[in-house]
């Protein structure tokens, strides 16, 4: 199963790592929850392919360190989530569907 597209609705923010926010429930290092608000990633599903960080055309995502995650070591984090065109290249290439960019999702919290 992919990033809930309504998180912000089933999620509490815990708050801001990495430049962007934190919606929870948060247990590391085993549960990260999900990161971004514009561009979000669930960093429980991300695996680090990496097809993000290659496709996106205006370099949104980088890698951050999660030791110990039962996933991956390192996730994809939204950190320059502001410069988003929203091309939808990320959300297409992912193969977990860890990714969700909705560019109204600010103005509605
Ligand atoms: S939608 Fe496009 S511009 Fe936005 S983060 Fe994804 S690949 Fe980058």
């Amino acid at each position: 199963m992919g990033i809930d597209p309504n998180f912000e609705e089933n999620r509490e923010r815990e708050g801001r790592e990495h430049g962007v926010d934190v919606w929870g429930p948060t247990d590391p290092p085993e549960t990260l929850g999900i990161r971004g608000t514009h561009v979000a990633v669930d960093f429980d599903i991300c695996l680090a392919d990496g097809a993000c960080l290659e496709d996106c055309p205006v370099d949104v995502f980088e890698w951050v360190d999660s030791p110990g995650h039962p996933e991956s070591e390192i996730k994809a984090n939204p950190t320059n989530e502001v410069q988003c065109i929203d091309c939808m290249l990320c959300v297409d290439v992912c193969p977990v569907d860890a990714i969700d960019v909705d560019p109204g999702r600010e103005n509605r919290l």
